[in-house]
């Protein structure tokens, strides 16, 4: 696979650009493999990513029934920061956001991944509380953040009002090493890493059963035929039940669909993403200089990419308050995704009631920062049996109680 360099930009600008090569390849599945990764979303890529370079497993399928990044990783608004309450949350997304900085350098892929500080508005005296505690907390987990004022809020973005009518803004939770990275281009430099090292990713290539012998994994069922594995690992999101019901076992958590939307762009006006939790919005500039909206999710259960539309009404109103400035702001593109949620709001990455079956999921509204340090942990989970990354998070602790309980931190999502 031909390296990306300014070398080669430059070589292939002189020549037409004639000699790229694919970024992946694109091959018909093979009858067997030693491990076969369900969902080419950031996620089962990362996995597989990190089970060939961190223990030399490339004999390895991704089996995507879409196109690979079409499912929430390429929905999402790209929010990446890892100030979370819980030691085993700070932990995962600590080393994720930590993998980001280098993740370019690392899959010689530009996943634009940009640090440029994430700020979660405190509007109530009860988020002020809590979210000092999170900054403590943080403090011992090794995670930089700091609780800051109202005026540092506004010199750090000064198109927000910090004196609304109904909620002034009494301070932040900031993190300065947060930011955002390129959706696409993280699930894309994945992928083609994956296909240098020899992995097999299959699109258009629905799994459609799980296959199982005495009580293992024995491969699956696809529209393009049966696979035979020996380990298998689910990584689907808002479809974790439906493969989950496939393989014989239930999961603790729901699917719903949350949206996020658009606006046409506008020059540089914000250079930190912003969360408001209590009107319940958020919002950062892309480089092309659309706002970057994230709005509800849906109250009920479903699979629709589009979500209710009050919400978008709802989103808006709650921005508008936070940033009057974009009140005549015309919106160009709403969308959505089926996000995964857990009752304790963490991801679930586990062994399951399946011998060889593995699944990670349950990232709910919140698992693009995740990526790296979850494919991390996931690939370890699957090759050694056990990571102190993904420990806390097995389908056990449902059952024992033992809840990693986010709730608040991702009160608002992301
Ligand atoms: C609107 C929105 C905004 C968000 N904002 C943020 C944010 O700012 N920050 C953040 O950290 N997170 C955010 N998230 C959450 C984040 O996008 C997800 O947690 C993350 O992308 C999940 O990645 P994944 O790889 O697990 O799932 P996905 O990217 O959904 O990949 C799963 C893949 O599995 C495939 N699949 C499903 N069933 C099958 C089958 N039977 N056979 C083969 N393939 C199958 C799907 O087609 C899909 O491509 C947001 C989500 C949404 C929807």
């Amino acid at each position: 696979m031909k390296r990306y360099s300014a070398f080669s930009i430059a070589r292939e600008a002189l020549r037409n650009h004639a000699g790229w090569t694919r970024a992946w390849a694109a091959p018909e599945p093979r009858r067997r493999y030693d491990v076969v990764i369900v969902g080419a979303g950031g996620h089962g890529l990362a996995t597989a990513y990190y089970l060939g370079k961190n223990f030399g497993i490339t004999n390895v399928a991704i089996l995507e029934k879409g196109w690979l990044g079409g499912g929430n990783t390429g929905r999402n608004t790209t929010i990446i920061r890892s100030n979370y309450l819980q030691d085993a949350s700070a932990a995962i997304y600590e080393k994720a956001r930590s993998l980001y900085e280098t993740l370019s350098q690392e899959l010689n892929y530009n996943v634009m991944f940009s640090p440029r500080g994430v700020i979660m508005l405190a509007q109530t005296e009860s988020e002020v509380r809590g979210y000092k505690r999170t900054a403590h907390a943080n403090a011992l987990q090794g995670v930089e953040t700091e609780f800051i004022s109202p005026e540092q809020v506004k010199e750090l973005v000064p198109i927000i009002n910090i004196s609304g009518p109904r909620y002034p803004v009494l301070g932040g939770l900031w993190q300065a090493r947060a930011g955002t990275a390129r959706h696409d281009a993280v699930a894309w430099g994945y992928a083609r890493a994956c296909s240098a090292m020899g992995m097999e990713i299959i699109q258009q290539c629905e799994v459609t059963g799980i296959r199982q012998k005495d009580g293992k994994v024995a491969g699956v069922d696809t529209t393009k035929g049966p696979i035979d594995c020996d380990k298998l690992g689910l990584v689907v999101a808002g479809h974790s039940g439906v493969l989950a019901e496939m393989a014989g076992f239930r999961l603790p958590l729901e699917s719903v669909a949350l949206q996020a939307l658009v606006s046409e762009p506008i020059k540089p006006c914000m250079d930190v993403v912003v969360m408001a939790n209590t009107v319940h919005g958020y919002m950062s500039q892309s480089d092309k200089g659309e706002m970057v909206i994230g709005g509800g999710a849906d109250g009920f259960n479903n699979y629709t990419q589009r979500g209710s539309f009050h919400h978008i009404e709802e989103t808006v109103r709650a921005l508008v308050e936070t940033f009057p400035i974009i009140s005549r702001l015309k919106m160009l593109r709403q969308w959505g995704g089926i996000v995964d949620m857990t009752g304790d709001r963490s991801a679930i990455l586990s062994k399951t009631p399946l011998e060889g079956c593995f699944i990670n999921c349950g990232w709910g509204t919140g698992g693009f920062k995740a990526i790296p340090g979850s494919g991390w942990g996931m690939a370890e989970l699957m090759a050694k049996g056990h990571s102190p990354l993904t420990e806390s998070f097995s389908l056990d602790r449902f059952r024992e109680g033992r809840f990693v309980d986010e709730s608040v931190a991702a009160g608002v999502a992301h």
